[in-house]
Parts: C-alpha cells; sequence; structure tokens
C-alpha cells in the first residue's frame, strides 16, 4: 500500500492512498483546484473514490465538486446533508459497521466520537492483502483491529500546551491528545505494523518533535509525522 499524505491539520485534510490497482481518496478538506495540483492531477481523473469521515471543511471542503467531477463520494447521511447533497448518483451514504467495496479495496467504517457525527475507516486491500487503520476527529477509539499494517491517527494536541479551560474541555470531547494516541497504540497489537502515522496536528497545541519521538519510543515502529 502507498500512502501519500496531500494536507493534514484544521485547515483542510487530504490523503491518498493506493494499491498499485486502485487509488482512493481519504478526505477532500481542501478545494479542488488545490487537490489537483498538489496530487499532480491523480485527484478527480485517477481515483476509484473519495471516502469523507465527516462534514467538518477541513474533511469535506469539496466534497460538492467532487460528486459533479464524478468521482464516487463515501460519507454519512449527516455529511451529504450538511453539504446540501440531497441526491446524487455519484453520493454514497455510508453507516457504521459496515463493509463496502471500492474496487480492490474493502473498507469497514467505524464509529468515532466527535462533536458531530463521524467515521474511521479499516481498510483492508485484496490486492496486497494489506490492513490499514484511519482514524482522526474522535477523542477515542473503541476498536482495537488486529493485523494492522499501516496506522493514520490523530494527533491533535498537548494538554499540557493547552491553557484555556473552555478550550481544554472542548478538546476532551472531540480530538485526539497524544496521550490518548500513545495509550491507545499501546493497547492494540502493532506486532505487524510498518509505519504511524499522525495526523492532524494543532499548530498551536502540538509539538511535531516531541510527538514524533513519543510514538517511535512507545511503539518502535517507523512514525511520519503527516505535514500541514
Ligand atoms: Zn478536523
Ligand atoms: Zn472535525
Amino acid at each position: 500500500m502507498k500512502i501519500k499524505p496531500i494536507a493534514s491539520s484544521s485547515k483542510g485534510n487530504a490523503y491518498l492512498v493506493s494499491d498499485g490497482t486502485t487509488t482512493i481518496l481519504l478526505e477532500c478538506g481542501l478545494p479542488l483546484k488545490d487537490l489537483k495540483r498538489r496530487t499532480n492531477f491523480t485527484v478527480p481523473s485517477d481515483i476509484a473514490a473519495c471516502l469523507v469521515t465527516h462534514c467538518h471543511n477541513d474533511h469535506a471542503k469539496s466534497l460538492n465538486d467532487m460528486l459533479n467531477a464524478g468521482v464516487d463520494c463515501y460519507a454519512l447521511k449527516d455529511t451529504f446533508e450538511s453539504k446540501g447533497v440531497t441526491e446524487h448518483h455519484r453520493a454514497k451514504n455510508i453507516e457504521i459497521n459496515k463493509l463496502y467495496t471500492v474496487g480492490t479495496f474493502n473498507f469497514i467504517t467505524l464509529e468515532m466520537k466527535h462533536d458531530v457525527p463521524c467515521v474511521g475507516f479499516l481498510i483492508h486491500s485484496k490486492e496486497t492483502g494489506e490492513r490499514l487503520l484511519f482514524a482522526t476527529d474522535t477523542y477515542l477509539i473503541k476498536y482495537a483491529p488486529k493485523d494492522l499494517d499501516y496506522i493514520m491517527i490523530e494527533a491533535n494536541y498537548d494538554v499540557r500546551l493547552v491553557e484555556d479551560d473552555a478550550l481544554k474541555n472542548r478538546l476532551f470531547k472531540s480530538h485526539m491528545s497524544i496521550d490518548t494516541t500513545v495509550n491507545y497504540l499501546k493497547s492494540i497489537d502493532i506486532s505487524r505494523v510498518k509505519t504511524i502515522y499522525l495526523m492532524h496536528l494543532s499548530s498551536r497545541h502540538s509539538n511535531e518533535v516531541d510527538f514524533k519521538k513519543r510514538v517511535q519510543a512507545a511503539t518502535g515502529k517507523p512514525v511520519v509525522v503527516c505535514e500541514e
């Protein structure tokens, strides 16, 4: 599986995942013209589908443009409704804990815990036999998937860097702290994992170098911090 982070922050998220046969886009939180430019025009013509976790613009900004560009988009009903999509033949409504197929990929939807309905994805390539966990905009993950080869996980903030109490309380109920990320990774079987990708770092409340070090130390795995 090839994973290419395109953008990762509260300003916009997009990630290309390919198994050599099928390429999919996870999140479309940038204007379509930026997605085209940053992916060298892999988006929209060379992707089989776009999967969107939730309605916030840093994840779903160009959902309408993607549909109109002829891309099959998989998202919750709530996400489509928030974007004003009532009916579109490219809009594929997904539900929690269901299995879907796109080309040589299967994916299972997982329930995330955010301030709006949000899904994560457990993606399996029939081509390479590899499995990827994609989990962002969630303050906890209640699943412990096995036989993972790649993990893309949110590490939004370090509670020690958040001074405002109201903000702290909001973050507790919407995003993943580095402590939660590390504890989660220590709680699941990562023996097969090749690379861990940290996503959606807050520009004000995170420290990229420290986060990378902590996750590497806790897991012994190569860690990639996705750039803004
Ligand atoms: Zn977000
Ligand atoms: Zn969000």
